[in-house]
């Protein structure tokens, strides 16, 4: 693993959380929530019901297709402060309880910011074991996922073209999601908006591309389309076979 600077990190998160995102518009909206002052290298303590999870392999190890220093900044920094941030608002909805819970301007403030960053923090422990080094190629012929992708979608090439373009196309900051519907008991193509818009109730992600600039802009600058190319060389699909089996057995 290539070690980083604590120097180069919070250069490069500043870049992101200061620079690039700042620009305007939906991504200055997303700079303004996300963390920017979280300590580089370490997870931080559990201070709520939320803990970040280290990430199951090096920060190297999905290159070439995502940089180390991609990885680091994402999962130490970005990913660390939705955990941060779901849990201090699960503390400020425990304050205003205490204070009677009748602050409705407060309320609806601070759920908005636990719905963001909680959705955040979820989508995320997803993302990170859907990958893997060495990952990528199409499912086994027998799992799971493979059989309900050729029963639902026809063909492996017919669903990883409409995944593709469902995340290339989120606007602005993002997720593509796979995602098991227990109602229709199929699979779904779906896109989420920030963490939390155009969420469906009930459905189990099963595998996730995140599409927000800080998951691809040190390597691939605007190219979203050449970094979700790479990314499928990365995906673990008995990773989502898995969850795909645990999301069938709920129902
Ligand atoms: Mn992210």
């Amino acid at each position: 693993m290539s070690e980083l600077s604590r120097r180069e990190v919070l250069a490069g998160a500043s870049l992101l959380t200061g620079g690039i995102l700042a620009a305007g518009g939906p991504a200055a909206l997303a700079a303004s929530q996300a963390p920017s002052s979280a300590p580089a290298g370490a997870a931080p303590a559990a201070t709520g019901p939320y803990t970040l999870s280290p990430l199951p392999y090096d920060y190297a190890d999905l290159e070439p297709h995502i940089d180390a220093q991609t990885m680091k900044l994402h999962h130490d920094i970005h990913h660390a402060g939705y955990v941060k941030n779901a849990n201090a608002a699960f503390a400020e909805l425990d304050a205003v309880r205490r204070q009677g819970g009748a602050d409705v301007q407060r309320v609806r403030a601070i759920t908005d910011a636990l719905t963001f960053n909680l959705a955040g923090h979820a989508l995320h422990e997803i993302f990170w074991t859907n990958m893997k080094r060495d990952g990528g190629g199409e499912p086994a012929a027998g799992s799971e996922i493979g059989k309900l992708i050729q029963r639902d979608f026809g063909t492996f090439a017919a669903f990883s073209a409409q995944f593709s373009a469902a995340a290339a196309q989120v606007q602005a900051s993002g997720w593509g999601i796979a995602a098991y519907d227990p109602l229709a008991e199929r699979l779904l193509v779906l896109q989420a908006e920030k963490h939390q818009n155009l969420a469906v109730w009930g459905v189990t992600p099963v595998l996730v591309i995140d599409v927000w600039e800080h998951a691809y802009y040190l390597k691939y600058q605007n190219r979203r389309t050449d970094y979700i190319k790479a990314w499928w060389n990365v995906v673990n699909w008995d990773d989502a076979d898995k969850r795909l089996q645990a999301a069938m057995k709920a129902k």
